[in-house]
């Protein structure tokens, strides 16, 4: 059986913790490696290798760093099928759809390449009689990225990318459910020169997680995971004083009003809810529809779900892959076999395909979903489409905003007012005007609102650059001995 170990000073450092996790290939069912679980002492021995890296990697020049990291992207756009085969072949979802996944990260990697240009400071010259004022970004020392199992190559890239080139090192403790993707990536950024222990891979579970965020000589922590555990990390960090920014789990919607292209719109929800099967935190899981489109909307989207190629990523024509695990398909399976009990209507039921060998769900359209069922109020993660029946666009309105998810929106309409109306209230941290999965680019910054992010910055972008470096402000006189007397009064500039 294949090992999965540590990555640390550049290398592979095998577990002594004695402490395993299963990894499975999703779509036979089968165990195909086992991935060591770090302890305290293993925790302590990373961050201590990371804290040694600092002293050098913080005095590293700017253009060192970004010559290391065009490097990586040069790598990373070579190997991208092999990347992508890794993910598809621990995750699931098909490869075609990992190497989107790729695509995406790279923008990050591209995006800091260029993070010298957003690490220049203020100078303001004569602030005071020979005095000027001038404000530096500096990292913050060792930082730690904890990301979720359904982007095993995206996420990691959105945090240790930007922590990297702001001169940060970096621990990463990936999911225990797709590991491998981590020590690929490791690999590459060895060739590309990182000298060692700047970035390093820890896997565990919450034994590796709960010291992380007492680690005394971790700085920050980068989260991305589900809600609860979101808000679990940023209030253990930020209670040990640590910099927590900690995104969540999400329920997106899409508001279909009655002057939207309704091929478009049912285009769009399809791709939105069941690609990658419905694990991303961007998917589209509810549609609200104006009543007197919900009909055909809904027939327009009954017609399209049939015809998705549900099988696994071996096969080139399998257009949706398995779920993660056993557990997490049965538990998204019983969304769709308890949505008639509560009410709602199911239009397809996708649950027969669990007798399936692997972790396969057919997809599943769910009507007449209401608040208060669980199928509503409840982050399903899987490739279950509901769709909710409002007399209105102020309606769909309040029914976003009464979620307690703020992750991503998409409104499809003709009407610009209405739209840009739309972007002005809802209280959502990424907005799609006829665009379903509004992913920003990396220019912008990654995350959403009210139970979808703990913490002030977001993920990636400027607000990474932001989240990765702190400011101090240098206020400077150079002798001058024509102005130099003894003064015990407050400074003052005028
Ligand atoms: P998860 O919360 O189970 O796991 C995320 C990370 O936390 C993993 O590294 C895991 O090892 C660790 N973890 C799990 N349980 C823990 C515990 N009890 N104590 C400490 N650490 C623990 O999430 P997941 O199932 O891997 O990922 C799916 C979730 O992530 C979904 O809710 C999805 O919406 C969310 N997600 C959010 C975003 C976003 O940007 N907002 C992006 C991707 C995924």
């Amino acid at each position: 059986m294949e090992r999965i170990s540590h990555w640390v000073n550049n290398k592979v450092v095998k577990g002594t913790s004695g402490n395993t996790g299963k990894v499975f290939n999703p779509a036979t069912g089968e165990q195909q490696a086992e991935v060591d679980l770090a302890s305290v002492a293993e925790v302590d021995a990373v961050v201590a290798a990371a804290k040694t890296a600092f002293a050098t990697w913080r005095s590293s020049n700017l253009s060192k760093r970004a010559e290391v990291m065009f490097r990586m992207r040069e790598l990373v756009d070579a190997n991208r099928k092999e990347l992508a085969n890794i993910v598809s072949l621990e995750h699931g979802k098909v490869p075609s759809d990992a190497a989107g996944e790729l695509a995406r990260g790279l923008e990050n990697l591209e995006f800091a390449c260029g993070i010298p240009a957003l690490l220049k400071g203020g100078y303001s010259e004569q602030a005071s009689g020979g005095v000027d004022v001038y404000s530096i970004r500096q990292p913050l020392g060792v930082v730690a990225g904890i990301t979720p199992f359904n982007f095993p190559a995206m996420v990691p890239m959105w945090m240790f990318a930007n922590a990297i080139m702001c001169g940060n090192t970096f621990v990463l403790k990936p999911s225990e459910k797709d590991p491998s993707a981590s020590m690929f990536i490791a690999d590459l950024l060895r060739q590309a020169g990182l000298p060692d222990g700047v970035f390093n891979v820890l896997h565990g579970d919450k034994v590796a997680v709960d010291r992380i965020l007492n680690h005394p000589d971790i700085q920050a922590v980068s989260f991305v995971g589900s809600t609860p555990i979101a808000k679990y990390v940023y209030e253990t960090g930020t209670k040990n004083g640590k910099r927590v920014q900690a995104l969540g789990g999400a329920k997106n919607h899409m508001l279909v009003l009655p002057d939207a292209d309704l091929d478009m719109a049912a285009d769009a929800a399809v791709s939105a809810a069941y690609g990658s099967a419905g694990e991303r935190c961007m998917a589209v899981s509810v549609v609200l529809a104006v009543d007197t489109v919900a009909d055909a909307l809904v027939d327009k989207i009954k017609t399209r779900v049939p015809n998705i190629k549900v099988g696994p990523g071996t096969d080139p024509s399998s257009e949706m892959g398995p779920l993660i695990s056993r557990e997490h398909r049965d538990k998204v399976a019983g969304y769709v076999s308890n949505a008639t009990a509560e009410g709602a209507t199911v239009v397809i039921d996708g649950t027969d395909k669990a007798k399936d060998q692997g972790f396969f769900l057919n997809p599943s359209l769910i009507d007449n979903v209401k608040p208060g069922m669980k199928c509503y109020d409840e982050e399903i993660f899987g490739p279950v489409l509901s769709v909710m029946r409002i007399k209105s666009y102020d309606e769909g309105l309040a029914t976003i905003n009464a979620n307690q998810f703020g992750n991503g929106t998409a409104i499809f309409t003709r009407d610009g007012g209405v739209a840009r109306q739309f972007q002005f209230d809802v209280q959502v941290g990424m907005v799609g005007i006829n665009v379903p999965i509004p992913v920003p680019v990396s220019y912008y910054s990654f995350g959403g609102w009210k139970a979808s992010l703990f913490g002030d910055q977001h993920m990636y972008g400027p607000e990474g650059v932001n989240f990765f470096t702190r400011g101090k402000v240098v206020t400077s006189r150079w002798p001058d001995p024509r102005t130099s007397s003894v003064d015990l009064g407050f400074p003052q500039n005028r």
